[in-house]
């Protein structure tokens, strides 16, 4: 490891807040703390950070904690595993934030403020109008307000100078002070905010390492002084670059109004759930992930989770957005699928297969599923594309697509078909061997005879067992499907000729 790297065991956590549907860019964050912990034998620890209450969505947790969970992130600490440092959800422990407020209060380091959102809003409007920045005037900075309703607790920020972030990815980033206003750390709901809540659940919970979204930086300034007001040590923190769209810009769950709708379905690729729907390999989306922002030491790009933990370091964290790039995730799927065994990928698609076919009584023959599965596997971009490649297996008679009916009609085809036909053997079964055997045959007898070269003999056979123009080797598709329904099917098409 470099020197940038913890030599102790880093404890470092996931801070969601329960707001709508977990996406990829939440979860690359989760996945650098998670290989962080993992790297160095620490602890990885789940926090629910819902204090933001009128965002909150109740049913976002669970799905949240679901994601992640197929995922392969698995946590140490958290909500419903418990752990030394409960509550694990911070709406939980709101007297323990509030304590710490009016400890600062009392320290002169925080005030009461009593400013209305009316007086809020005026501020801003003179702010906008001369051109100045948004912040808060620090109006009730020496008012000496007492504890009351509708009050709020303000942290004192410096009113001059720079404050400087460390940060592992971004080395160091100033901020002038005098451009961040008070912030407020205590709502008049009695909720803590996200600056309050976030230093006292860092510190309490000895988290070392802070991984998080770059948009959050702005916000480090106010915890630094946070952490000085309350003689706490800070963390170590790590920005990371935005997980971007195609156009650099974070990607956002637009109205799908008028010409959005690929826009839409491209956001839609960035949810778990849609992910898991589509058939998607958790360890290709955990490798895909990893590579928006990090990069191994190595060309290698093919990772399992235990790799990734093997291979992962803070040093090699990237400082540019990382780029949602849907083809490349395929990509990535295609390769873990390429590498799964095909009594692996038979039980992965039994689900979409039970689903597309459900009469089919072949189903049940392990053997005769692993045989389709390996027939079809380098086609596959996702588990669930089984159904669709597989079709030829199960549809009897075959649809015919359009381009498939191209091939039939012509003498050529008609004398191929006919060839195959009588090649057939009597009984149904047909071995690889001699599915190898009847198709060199085949081909030999067309060529001498009739002078009909590969394309010529393939694609009308194909045509005519599939309904469709590509798939699987012609060979595994007799051995799958046996030779009467090679008959019936031959039959079908040769009313084409007509
Ligand atoms: N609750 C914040 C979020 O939703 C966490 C930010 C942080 O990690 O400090 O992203």
């Amino acid at each position: 490891m470099s020197s940038t790297e913890p030599l102790r065991p880093a404890r470092t956590r996931y801070a969601p807040s329960p707001t709508g549907r977990t996406h990829l860019g939440n979860l690359r964050t989760a996945l650098f703390s998670w290989l962080l912990a993992r790297r160095t034998g620490g602890q990885f620890i789940l926090r629910i950070e819902d204090t933001d209450r009128n965002r909150f969505v109740p049913e976002a947790q669970a799905e949240l904690m679901d994601s992640l969970r197929w995922l392969g992130i698995t946590w140490d600490e958290g909500p419903d595993v418990g752990g030394a440092f409960a509550p694990y959800v911070q709406s939980q422990n709101r007297e323990a934030y509030a304590a710490v407020a009016e400890q600062l209060v009392k320290a002169g380091a925080a005030y009461y403020c009593d400013c209305t959102p009316e007086r809020l809003e005026v501020v801003r409007k003179l702010q906008q109008s001369r051109g100045q920045p948004p912040r808060y005037d620090n109006h009730c900075r020496d008012r000496a307000l007492e504890a009351g309703p509708d009050r709020v607790i303000r942290l004192k920020m410096p009113e001059d100078g720079v404050t400087a972030v460390p940060d592992l990815v971004r080395h160091e980033v100033r901020f002038e002070n005098r451009l961040i206003g008070d912030p407020v750390l205590l709502k008049s709901d009695g909720y803590p905010t996200y600056h309050l809540a976030v230093v006292v659940d860092d510190h309490r919970m000895q988290i070392s390492h802070v991984l998080r979204a770059e948009e959050w930086l702005p916000s480090t300034p106010i915890h630094i002084h946070l952490y000085e007001a309350l003689g706490w040590t800070h963390p170590v923190w790590a920005h990371l670059p935005l997980v971007t769209d195609f156009e650099r810009r974070k990607i956002k769950k637009r109205d799908s109004g008028q010409g959005d709708e690929e826009y839409a379905e491209y956001v839609e690729m960035a949810r778990v759930s849609t992910l898991r729907e589509k058939g998607f390999l958790p360890g290709a989306v955990m490798n895909f992930l990893a590579f928006l922002g990090w990069h191994p030491s190595t060309t290698q790009e093919i990772f399992d989770p235990e790799g990734l933990i093997e291979a992962f370091s803070l040093d090699r964290l990237s400082d540019s957005p990382g780029v949602f790039d849907v083809d490349r995730l395929m990509w990535f799927n295609q390769q873990h699928l390429r590498r799964l065994s095909a009594s692996q990928l038979a039980t992965l698609a039994l689900p979409s297969l039970s689903a597309a076919y459900p009469d089919s009584a072949r189903l049940d023959d392990k053997a005769w599923l692993e045989k389709l599965i390996a027939s079809v596997r380098d086609e596959l971009i996702t588990v669930t594309d089984v159904s669709e490649r597989a079709r030829f297996a199960f549809h009897d008679p075959v649809e015919m697509s359009p381009e498939a009916l191209e091939h039939l009609g012509t003498p050529k085809a008609y004398l191929a078909l006919k060839e195959l036909r009588e090649s057939l053997p009597a009984e149904d079964t047909i071995s690889p061997e001699a599915a190898e055997a009847l198709f060199k045959g085949l081909r030999e007898r067309l060529k001498s005879n009739q002078g009909l070269n590969g394309k010529q003999i393939m694609q009308p056979i194909r045509a005519a067992l599939t309904g469709v123009t590509g798939g699987a080797h012609l060979t595994d598709i007799v051995v799958l499907i046996g030779a009467d329904a090679c008959r019936r099917r031959i039959d079908q098409a040769l009313h084409h000729n007509i």
